[in-house]
């Protein structure tokens, strides 16, 4: 088995900006201990950061996050995954254009670029991870995401808003002398006027769903909106909201592409409850590791979750917790 790595240093305090009107919040956060290290990967190399993404994956099972994080282990993309990356980044490049040369391109160049990347974005995939045209074979991938893209462009995008920023990098450190940070890449940021002449600041994820709209309970606890929005909080410059800009694009039962606009907020008290769950899950990921170590499990998913399938978990045949034994 393989060693665990130097012990990691002390932990330090996560604390919170003092806001007189949350004090309960507050001193909830100001106990959880925060790690100054994450642990290392089997590679050697020592993890640095902890995205909504990884948070999210680790709540949901930490044995799943192990693998991922500590193991290094990949799992394929399928066809909705493709689609859904391919329509980010056509996206991306639209409103990455708006801001630098102040016009919006029509969308039948958006598209037709996106025709023309979609060979090479893909084996630039395939080069990382393993692909599977499960639902659909690859021209009707592609064709499924250029129906989304149109979809997007035409009733999508006229909603959102103005640009002010896309896929900005957002990195910051919980405590004083913590060496690992929190990190995500907000998809764009709005202004929205409003109709009492205001203005709305609005974060926007653009989502490629093959499922049924983001339901409100699921977008109000979303950790994602819940980072991202904690981050502006941060920042001094709160956003008014956060906005799943979504595409439902057609599956197997669905014919045609509609969209779809799921909006959710956050109060300051639930900014610094996300920021403390963040800070509570490293203090778990350090503990796992000096508990059971970089190779064997750290804890399954309830078996009733969605992820726990062998649709959706690549390790199910070889995971105890999914049909290894
Ligand atoms: S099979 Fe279930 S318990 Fe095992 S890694 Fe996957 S989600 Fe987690």
């Amino acid at each position: 088995m393989t060693q665990l790595a130097t012990p990691p240093a002390p932990a330090r305090a996560y604390t919170p900006d003092p806001d007189p009107s949350a004090v309960t919040a507050a001193g909830l956060a100001a106990r959880i201990p925060v790690p100054v290290q994450l642990p290392c990967r089997l590679d050697g190399r020592r993890l640095e950061h902890l995205s909504a993404s990884g948070y999210r994956l680790f709540v949901e099972c930490p044995e799943a996050w192990r693998r991922r994080y500590i193991a290094g282990e990949r799992s394929p993309k399928n066809a909705g995954m493709v689609i859904g990356s391919r329509v980010d980044d056509a996206l991306t490049d639209y409103y990455r254009h708006q801001l630098q040369h102040g016009e919006q391109l029509p969308a039948e160049e958006v598209i037709d670029h996106y025709q023309q990347r979609w060979s090479d974005l893909l084996q630039q995939d395939a080069e990382r991870d393993q692909i599977i045209f499960d639902e659909f074979d690859e021209t009707t991938a592609r064709q499924i995401g250029a129906a989304a893209l149109s979809e997007a462009l035409e009733q999508l995008v006229p909603q959102l808003g103005e640009p002010v920023a896309m896929q900005r990098r957002v990195e910051f450190s919980l405590a004083p002398g913590v060496q690992w940070t929190i990190l995500g890449y907000l998809d764009l940021e709005t202004h929205q006027p409003q109709i009492d002449g205001s203005d709305a600041e609005v974060v926007v994820d653009y989502k490629v769903k093959g499922a049924n709209a983001l339901s409100q309970i699921k977008a109000d606890r979303d950790p994602q909106a819940s980072l991202y929005l904690a981050v502006r909080w941060r920042e001094g410059r709160p956003a008014t909201r956060f906005t799943f800009a979504q595409v439902l694009r057609q599956n197997a039962k669905r014919k045609t592409t509609s969209t779809a606009q799921t909006h959710t907020e956050r109060t300051a008290g639930q900014h610094r409850a996300t920021l403390a769950r963040f800070a509570l899950a490293a203090s778990q990921i350090v503990a796992a590791y000096q508990a059971f170590g970089p190779e064997r499990p750290w804890g399954f998913a309830e078996p009733s979750h969605w992820r726990c399938s062998a649709k959706y978990c690549a390790a199910y045949g070889s995971c105890a917790g999914g049909s290894g034994l």
